[in-house]
C-alpha cells in the first residue's frame, strides 16, 4: 500500500508542528509506521490523501456515533454556517442541545464548553468551590483530558494508602504524570485502583474531610474498556455523600455512546444512583469542538455569573457546534442504539473468533456499544492488569488491518467505536481482515 503522500505530509508537518500531529496518538508511535492523514470521510469510511478507503473503527475517537458527512447533520450544520458562525451571545441551539442533554441524563442543568478537558477542568473547580475543599481523588488508568491535577501517576499516593506508612502531613500525595505539571497542582489528587473498594475506604477514611470530589469515568475507556464491577459506581456515589464529598461521573467518552442514556444506562438508571456533576463531550458536539458540565442545581448555581465559581468561553455554546450535536442526538434514537449494539456485538465475536483460531491470547471487554480488544489472558479489572498486554502483539494485528483496508485505533490502550453506518459492506469488509491479522499477530 503506497503511503506517499502521508509520508510527505507527515515530513512538512513535523517541521511546523511538534511530532507533525495535534494530539500524540495520532502519530502512531506506539504501533510504529506512518500516519494516514485523510482527506475525507463519509460514512463508515476513511479516505486518505493517497486514495486509499479505510473502514473506520476509531469513528474521531469516539463522536461520529452517526457515522460520517450524515446528510441529516450536514443539511444542520450547513443551514447553521448560512446564518454566521459565532454571535457570542445566547442563542436557542444551546438551549435545545441543554433540555435534550438533561432530558437524556440525571444532570438537571449543563454549561457548555468546548473540550472534554475544559468540562472536567471546570467540574473540578466547582466541587472545590462548592464544597470548600482542595483533594480530588481518581483512579489509575482513567484519563480527563489534560487537567494539571489529573495528569498525576499513582506515584507515593497510593503506595501511602495502600501500604502502611501513614501520610505525613505537607507531603503531596501524589506526583505529576509528565513534565510541566507543578508539583503543587498534583500534591491534592489522590491516585487509586480502579475497582478496589477498600483503596477507596481507606482514602476517604484517612482524608476524607479534605476530599472536594472523586471523578470517575462512567465506565473507563482511556486504558481499554474495563468495565466497573457490579455495584462499583454505586459504592462510590454513596461513599462521597457519607463524606460530603461531590461525585463526579466522567462521561466525555461513554455519555450518549455506550447507551442512550451514555455510562449512566448501564448501572445508575438501574440501581438509582446520581452523581453530583457529570462531565460529556464527544457525541454531543456531532463533531465540533463541543463539550459540557452538569449535575446538581444546587451545585450548578456555584457558577458564575449567579455564583462565585469563574468559568467562562468566547466559544462555549457556539451554534454551529450545538447545531451539529443537537442534530446528532435528536437521531440518535433506541433503533440507533440497537444497531450499533449489533454491529459491535457482530465485530466482537469475530475479533475473539479469529484470535482465538490462530492461537492469540486476547480478552475482549465491552461496555454497551464500546469494547476492546486486550492482548492477554483473563479479564482486566485495573490500570496494572490493562498494562500488562502483549502491546507488539497488537502493533503487528494493526498494521495488518491497516494494510487490509481497516482503520483501528493506534494504540492497543484504546477504545474502538462502531457507528449506525457501519454497514454489511463495512462489517464485511472487517471480518474478511481478521484472520489474516490474527495470523499476522500470531507470528
Ligand atoms: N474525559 C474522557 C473520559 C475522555 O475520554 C477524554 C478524551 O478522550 C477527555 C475527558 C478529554 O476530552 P478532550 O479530548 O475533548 O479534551
Amino acid at each position: 500500500m503506497s503511503t506517499e503522500q502521508s509520508a510527505a505530509l507527515f515530513e512538512r508537518a513535523r517541521t511546523v508542528t511538534p511530532g507533525g500531529v495535534n494530539s500524540p496518538v495520532r502519530a502512531f508511535a506506539a504501533v510504529g509506521g506512518t500516519p494516514r492523514f485523510m482527506r475525507s470521510a463519509s460514512g463508515a469510511w476513511l479516505t486518505d490523501v493517497d486514495g486509499h478507503d479505510y473502514v473506520d473503527l476509531v469513528c474521531s475517537w469516539g463522536p461520529m456515533l452517526l457515522g460520517h458527512a450524515h446528510p441529516e447533520v450536514q443539511a444542520a450544520i450547513a443551514a447553521a454556517i448560512a446564518r454566521g458562525t459565532s454571535y457570542g451571545t445566547p442563542t436557542e441551539p444551546e438551549v435545545e442541545l441543554a433540555e435534550e442533554i438533561v432530558s437524556r441524563t440525571p444532570a438537571e442543568q449543563v454549561r457548555f464548553v468546548s473540550s472534554g478537558t475544559e468540562a472536567t477542568m471546570s467540574a473540578i473547580r466547582l466541587a472545590r468551590g462548592f464544597t470548600g475543599r482542595d483533594v480530588v481523588v481518581k483512579f489509575a488508568g482513567c484519563y480527563h483530558g489534560h487537567v494539571d491535577s489529573l495528569l498525576a501517576s499513582a506515584g507515593s499516593g497510593v503506595a501511602t494508602l495502600r501500604g502502611s506508612q501513614a501520610h505525613t502531613p505537607g507531603r503531596p500525595l501524589s506526583v505529576p504524570g509528565t513534565a510541566g505539571v507543578p508539583a503543587g497542582s498534583a500534591a491534592e489528587t489522590i491516585v487509586l485502583p480502579y475497582n478496589d473498594r477498600d483503596a477507596v475506604t481507606e482514602a476517604f477514611a484517612q482524608y476524607g474531610t479534605r476530599i472536594a470530589c472523586l471523578v470517575t469515568e462512567a465506565v473507563p475507556g482511556n486504558m481499554g474498556v474495563v468495565p466497573p464491577a457490579p455495584g462499583f459506581n454505586s459504592f462510590l456515589a454513596q461513599t462521597c455523600r457519607e463524606h460530603g464529598a461531590l461525585f463526579i461521573s466522567d462521561e466525555v467518552m461513554t455519555g450518549f455512546r455506550a447507551t442512550r442514556e451514555g455510562g449512566w444506562g448501564l448501572d445508575g438508571a438501574i440501581e438509582g444512583w446520581v452523581p453530583d456533576l457529570m462531565t460529556f463531550g464527544k457525541v454531543m458536539g456531532g463533531g465540533f469542538p463541543a463539550a459540557a458540565f452538569g449535575g446538581r442545581s444546587d451545585v450548578m448555581a456555584h457558577l458564575a455569573p449567579e455564583g462565585p465559581v469563574y468559568q467562562a468561553g468566547t466559544l462555549s455554546g457556539n451554534p454551529i457546534a450545538t447545531t451539529a450535536g443537537l442534530a446528532t442526538l435528536q437521531l440518535a434514537t433506541d433503533e440507533v442504539y440497537e444497531r450499533l449494539d449489533a454491529t459491535a456485538a457482530t465485530i466482537r465475536s469475530a475479533v475473539a473468533e479469529a484470535l482465538t483460531a490462530a492461537g492469540v491470547p486476547h480478552v475482549v471487554q465491552h461496555a454497551g456499544t464500546m469494547f476492546s480488544v486486550f492482548f492477554r489472558e483473563g479479564a482486566v479489572r485495573d490500570y496494572s492488569e490493562a498494562g500488562a498486554q502483549d502491546t507488539a502483539t497488537y502493533a503487528a494485528f494493526f498494521h495488518s488491518m491497516l494494510d487490509q483496508g481497516v482503520y483501528l485505533p493506534p494504540s492497543a490502550f484504546e477504545c474502538w467505536f462502531v457507528s449506525a453506518a457501519h454497514d454489511d459492506r463495512a462489517v464485511s469488509a472487517i471480518l474478511d481482515a481478521l484472520p489474516s491479522a490474527a495470523t499476522a499477530a500470531a507470528t
